[in-house]
């Protein structure tokens, strides 16, 4: 896979491209706008996997089947795994362990950290931890007006003039209202910009105010996972969302990615290319990124002024 040198502004942001962009420009333009060769977690394949098959689980046991009968119409998490794993080969993606290293297996990591084999492992608890928590909180899927269920829910908005899409893991409703909920495989988010774009998908498209945002991770928990405290999506103005997404157009558009070098960079899946922590394949890209707005067809960045 090549990378590509001059970068083409987005047709359309999501929350995780505006995410990025927050955390790290760098890599928001070496990920996304100059698309070099990127590895990949053993996390990041399981928790798609595990996606795939709660999605699938949760639709079924809509349709009135039981915990036994779902399991035998889903795939499994072996098998969606070592299929996921095999197309990252045939990608030539490098597959990565994360987590701890440890003497002992654990939820925290392992001898060989969260590798092939400890997903192997933990993957189905998680699978388990998941129709648990479920049973227990006993939370019905909230469905639209048409019959459809909030499971993984697209939507297609705008915020800040500039078009987004995304997918509402779940929506419930029970006693404290209408709460939308994201499934995370890894640590608990500490933000919610998140949780208020789905806020605003459900509103603009489908009609409907939530009331409370919530992350469910499969560990830390007894038994059934772990939910996160409850977001009071009334308390955000729908303004600074809209602004968020706004800056962020505006930010690549000028061609502005500045590198936030912290610890996390150990981990960064591009850092060869990043010549903020001296990545040996750094030379490779230009020094000033030239940004074409996909719109016009016309150089947005670096300005007319610098480039004469
Ligand atoms: S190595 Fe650090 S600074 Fe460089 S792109 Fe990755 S996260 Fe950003």
């Amino acid at each position: 896979m090549r990378h590509v040198t001059e970068v083409m502004t987005p047709s359309r942001l999501s929350w995780s491209s505006v995410s990025t962009y927050a955390e790290c420009g760098q890599r928001w333009l070496l990920e996304r706008g100059h698309k070099v060769p990127t590895a990949t977690w053993f996390a990041t394949i399981a928790g798609s996997v595990i996606h795939n098959i709660t999605e699938e689980r949760d639709r079924l046991q809509l349709m009135g089947f039981g915990p036994e009968e779902q399991i035998e119409f889903s795939s499994t998490f072996e098998t969606g795994f070592v299929k996921a794993l095999s197309e990252a080969a045939e990608e030539g993606r490098e597959v990565k362990p994360s987590g701890r290293k440890l003497k002992e297996v654990s939820e925290s990591g392992g001898p060989d950290k969260k590798d092939e084999s400890w997903w192997l492992h933990f993957g189905p608890i998680f699978l388990d931890r998941w129709m648990t928590w479920k049973q227990e909180f006993g939370w019905e899927v909230l469905v639209l007006n048409d019959g459809t269920p909030c499971i993984e829910l697209k939507f297609e908005i705008e915020l800040g003039g500039e078009p987004i899409v995304g997918f509402i893991d779940r929506g419930y409703t029970g006693v404290a209202g209408i709460t939308l909920l994201d499934l995370k495989t890894g640590t608990m988010p500490t933000g919610s910009l998140q949780l208020k774009t789905y806020d605003l998908g459900m509103k603009r498209n489908y009609g409907i105010s939530a009331d409370w945002g919530m992350f469910w991770t499969p560990g830390g928990g007894e038994g059934g996972g772990k939910l996160s405290q409850g977001v009071d999506l009334k308390a955000w103005s729908d303004d600074r969302v809209e602004e968020m997404y706004a800056s962020a157009m505006r930010g690549i558009k000028a061609g502005v990615f500045l590198p936030h070098v912290t610890a996390m960079c150990r981990g960064c899946t591009v850092r060869d290319f990043c010549w903020a922590v001296a990545g040996e394949r750094a030379e490779e890209l230009p020094a000033i990124p030239v940004v074409i707005d996909r719109a016009s067809g016309e150089i947005s960045a670096p300005s007319a002024d610098a480039q004469v």
